[in-house]
């Protein structure tokens, strides 16, 4: 390849996330109309990749793929799934699940908001015993695997084994750890899951999938209709039949996303999840280091974003340290837990732990700039 190096930065926000140039370069082909077979054979070797991804078998489960951001994953997911004269149940305990709570809002589809603390993960039990009283109500159980605002991570394993003793469809939210951290179909007990192109897999915006149990997904076809465009039978069938989205798919991120899967089967599903994990441990160090606290336990978290307390002390101001950093190739993320003051450092994207150490040094030189105490202060 002989295009030039493009500026290379290191997003810590939460995606999209730092992508390499062949990724970004992938985009650049010949124009193609993606109603042509040649298109059509990259859309379906790419939809069996990405159940491949979360070890799911190509006779039980199939991709389903829309042009979006990941929400538009939610959106499909909880407008279709839901059966006539049945609730599904949403397990909350973050800004991600809230959303699929908004969904229903939105749709007036009947649900349970089960709400629970921010920081904590998800308690198996609490949802059994709201599946208990709920038996002939629920058809559908609803968490986040990963929630993004937090850094929580949730027991999808044990909540799915419940889900499946009381008969409901288990539909998870896996934007955030999908190609990240290991999920496998069966094991975990999910029937759908959901993911964007540029989160785990580093490739661009626009392109979302759902991987879902292809026997549920024919079964809703007789459910009530909610939406036309996000209708999630709507498009497998179009997608089975004619090989093709329904309407107008993001091409260019297609291509790239070709290539990011490639480059994920090189670095391989353990390799990439070690990799994350060792940028996790890079930024705890830096932070142990700088004194700075955090806010979710070590042992609850996803180590895929860690929750950072302001300091306290009158010169530390976000904004300043944002763009001291920005202006130096590195990205940080305001937080999102509850109303306290913190900003998100996470771990995605083609990073490595010089990229890291890099940073950290950048971001103490952003302190002292500002003069904020180093070690950090907190009362
Ligand atoms: C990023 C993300 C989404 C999708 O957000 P968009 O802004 O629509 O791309 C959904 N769920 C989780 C857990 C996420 O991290």
């Amino acid at each position: 390849m002989n295009y030039p190096k493009v500026k290379r930065n290191v997003l810590l926000n939460p995606g999209p996330a730092t992508t390499t140039d062949t990724v970004k370069y992938a985009q650049v082909v010949p124009d193609i109309c993606p109603r042509e077979k040649e298109f059509g054979d990259i859309m379906r070797k790419m939809g069996e990749d990405l159940v491949k991804i979360v070890h799911g078998s190509l006779d039980k489960y199939t991709a389903v793929l829309f042009t979006g951001s990941g929400t538009i994953n939610i959106d499909a997911c909880v407008n279709s799934l839901v059966p006539a004269n049945k609730k599904i149940l949403i397990a909350n305990n973050g800004a991600y699940s809230a959303r699929g709570v908004e969904v229903c809002e939105y749709m007036h589809i009947d649900h349970i908001n089960l709400e629970s603390s921010i920081t904590e993960p998800l308690d198996p039990a609490k949802i059994e015993e709201v599946l208990k009283k709920n038996k002939d109500d629920v058809a559908v159980v609803y968490c986040c695997h990963h929630e993004t605002g937090t850094g929580v991570l949730n027991p999808i394993r044990e909540i799915g084994a419940i889900a499946h003793k009381y008969g409901c469809t288990m539909v998870v939210d896996t934007t955030a750890s999908y190609a990240m951290i290991p999920i496998d179909m069966e094991k975990d007990n999910l029937d759908f899951v959901m993911a964007s192109a540029q989160k785990g897999l580093m490739s661009m915006t626009g392109l979302s999938y759902v991987i879902g149990n292809t026997e549920m997904i024919e079964a809703s076809k007789n459910y009530p209709t909610r939406s036309y465009y996000t209708n999630l039978y709507m498009q497998y069938k179009f997608i089975k039949e004619k090989g093709e989205m329904h309407f107008t798919p993001p091409v260019q991120t297609i291509y790239a996303t070709e290539q990011a899967i490639k480059e994920y089967w090189e670095e391989g599903e353990i390799g990439k999840w070690n990799r994350h994990q060792s940028l996790w441990t890079a930024i705890y160090e830096g932070l142990d280091r700088l004194g700075f606290k955090t806010i979710i336990p070590r042992e609850y978290q996803s180590k895929l974003v860690i929750s950072v307390l302001y300091p306290d002390d009158d010169n530390f101001d976000f904004v300043k340290i944002h763009d001291y950093c920005y202006d130096r190739g590195f990205t940080i993320y305001p937080g999102k837990v509850s109303d306290l003051p913190t900003f998100r450092l996470c771990t995605l994207g083609a990073i490595f732990p010089d990229d890291i150490k890099d940073f950290i040094v950048c971001l103490e030189e952003g302190l002292k700039h500002y003069g904020v105490k180093v070690p950090c202060v907190y009362k």
